[in-house]
């Protein structure tokens, strides 16, 4: 495609097993046996044009055993396996405010954090006050937020925003209130960072929302939405399948297993 192209990675951070109908609101699995169906954990890397822009930040060791899931890595570690300083870098789009997106983010102390007016309203509003809708934000995470918004590090955004020319920042809803994707021009068209408006292929692909919703409405538009902004419904890539280290080669022999490019 013409006009200005980045290069985009998914770096695979952290691992949980579960079952295959737990990842789906009607409680059935994906074919008709039940059977593994593991979540990965991914960081994002979207470079070119002299920019890099990260997408989430990922959770902590400490985190991870909090919620007893499997941490591979640091984000930044393996950002680094990928000459990408995480200290150094300046702009960190932060999709939604679950904890397995935003833990990090004071190692990213150079960085512009770019989310959506709703994600905050929606972590610090009334529906926390119910555990089916806070159950995946951590409030050390929401109050350090907080704490970034008073320090000027936030620039919200209010639905769809180019970030820069070929990187723009779409607002999905659905998962949470204000869940954003990222659309990023590559050198084989668009590509659509889908984040949890679609955690698997396979809750877009058959149009069975993830049991973790605020509106399960926003979410099935979502799908549509995610498909409309990319170059095929190929080129939309899933928040934590891993079928996404399958489908696409990683950079080089050394990051086999740990990144994969997407561009
Ligand atoms: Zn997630």
């Amino acid at each position: 495609m013409s006009g200005p192209h980045y290069e985009v990675y998914a770096i695979k951070y952290a691992h949980h097993e579960r079952r295959a109908s737990e990842n789906f609101l009607d409680g059935k699995p994906l074919d008709a046996h039940e059977g593994p169906m593991p979540l990965d954990y991914f960081v994002w890397l979207i470079r070119g044009q002299g920019r890099e822009i990260v997408v989430d930040t990922g959770f902590s060791a400490a985190m991870a055993a909090k919620r007893n899931r499997i941490h591979l890595r640091c984000p930044a570690a393996a950002l680094r396996l990928l000459q990408c300083e995480a200290a150094k870098v300046k702009d960190v789009v932060i999709t939604h405010l679950h904890y397995d997106h935003v833990g990090n983010f004071d190692l990213f102390p150079s960085a512009t954090l770019h989310l959506q007016e709703l994600e905050m309203r929606y972590a610090t509003g009334r529906y926390m006050c119910q555990e089916c809708f806070r159950g995946a934000f951590e409030v050390e995470d929401v109050v350090g937020m907080v704490r970034e918004v008073y320090a000027g590090r936030v620039r919200f955004h209010d639905g769809d925003a180019e970030l820069f020319p070929g990187v723009s920042l779409h607002l999905i809803g659905g998962h949470t209130m204000g869940l954003q994707a990222v659309r990023v021009a590559t050198r084989r068209g668009w590509v659509v960072l889908a984040s949890d408006a679609s955690h698997f292929y396979a809750n877009m692909e058959q149009v069975r929302p993830f049991p973790i919703v605020w509106s399960v409405a926003d979410m099935v538009d979502g799908y549509a939405r995610l498909r409309a902004l990319a170059e095929s419904p190929g080129h939309v890539i899933p928040g934590h399948d891993p079928l996404v280290m399958h489908r696409y080669a990683a950079p080089s022999k050394a990051l086999e297993g740990i990144a994969a490019r997407l561009d």
